[in-house]
């Protein structure tokens, strides 16, 4: 009798060590965030702000994913942790409801201190050359100017937010074609309505009866990227004077950031 109490203790300890061990293995690879970088995020990042407890947590978590993912290299500077928090953020706001979300099409961003070498800056409005996101040898890499990135979290006015703009870039392209329709985010039936709207969004724009950003006429992902930006960085005004695009959007990206 004795022996098969001890046998049965003894089973215990094995089972409960191993339901240890087995948590430690489903521990995120990249680790828990310190104190210090969460108060950053508290202070920097609005979205994070808003984000009760155990989102924040999974915001958290998904940082640390990315940072563990994406190599961030500095183009004539040192890069900071500030500098990776933000980049971050940018790459996990869009993608927040979306679990287990992976950027498969990004191995590394580089950061510029501000707008880019004179080959980037022929194109576009200036705003425009502070983020891009690679092609032909560059596929696979994201550009982005410090000084911009920095504004798009630190003017609580702004529409703008590049780091959001080119990551909302990448999502759409994950499809195979940055073409405004973001296909790995947005239910099929979903997918005509979307495109009828951009064409009757961007007739506005051009017809000056928009108070979207401009460039956002430029072509369908010029203007999926700026709508985005403005829906993440502004939800209340856009909801206000855009309710049906918002609601659009509420659904490509499953969030409600108004309210
Ligand atoms: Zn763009």
């Amino acid at each position: 009798m004795e022996f098969v109490i001890m046998l049965f203790i003894l089973g215990l300890a094995v089972w409960i060590l191993w339901l240890r061990k087995k948590k430690i293995f489903q521990k995120s690879p990249a680790g828990e965030m310190s104190d210090e970088w969460k108060e950053f995020l508290k202070k920097e990042i609005g979205f994070y702000r808003e984000l009760d407890a155990a989102s924040k947590k999974t915001f958290e978590d998904k940082v640390m994913r990315f940072l563990s993912n994406v190599i961030v290299t500095g183009v004539d500077t040192e890069v900071t942790d500030e500098d990776r928090l933000l980049i971050a953020s940018s790459a996990v706001i869009p993608i927040f409801a979306f679990p287990d979300w992976e950027y498969n099409n990004l191995n590394e961003v580089l950061l510029y201190p501000n707008s880019f070498s004179r080959e980037y800056e022929t194109k576009g409005e200036d705003r425009h050359v502070a983020g891009m996101v690679g092609w032909g040898p560059m596929h696979r890499t994201m550009i982005l100017s410090r000084q911009s990135l920095k504004q798009g979290f630190e003017n609580e006015h702004t529409k703008s937010n590049v780091g959001i703009h080119e990551f909302v870039h990448l999502i759409d392209k994950l499809d195979g074609a940055t073409d405004g329709l973001p296909e790995v985010l947005l239910r099929r039936q979903y997918s005509i309505p979307w495109m009828k709207m951009i064409r009757k969004e961007m007739e506005e724009i051009r017809q000056k009866k928009s108070n979207i950003n401009p460039y956002g006429a430029t072509n369908e992902a010029e203007f999926f990227s700026v709508v985005s930006e403005y829906f993440f960085s502004q939800p209340k005004m856009l909801k206000k004077k855009e309710p049906e695009l918002y609601e659009m959007l509420e659904e490509v990206f499953r969030q409600d950031p108004a309210g």
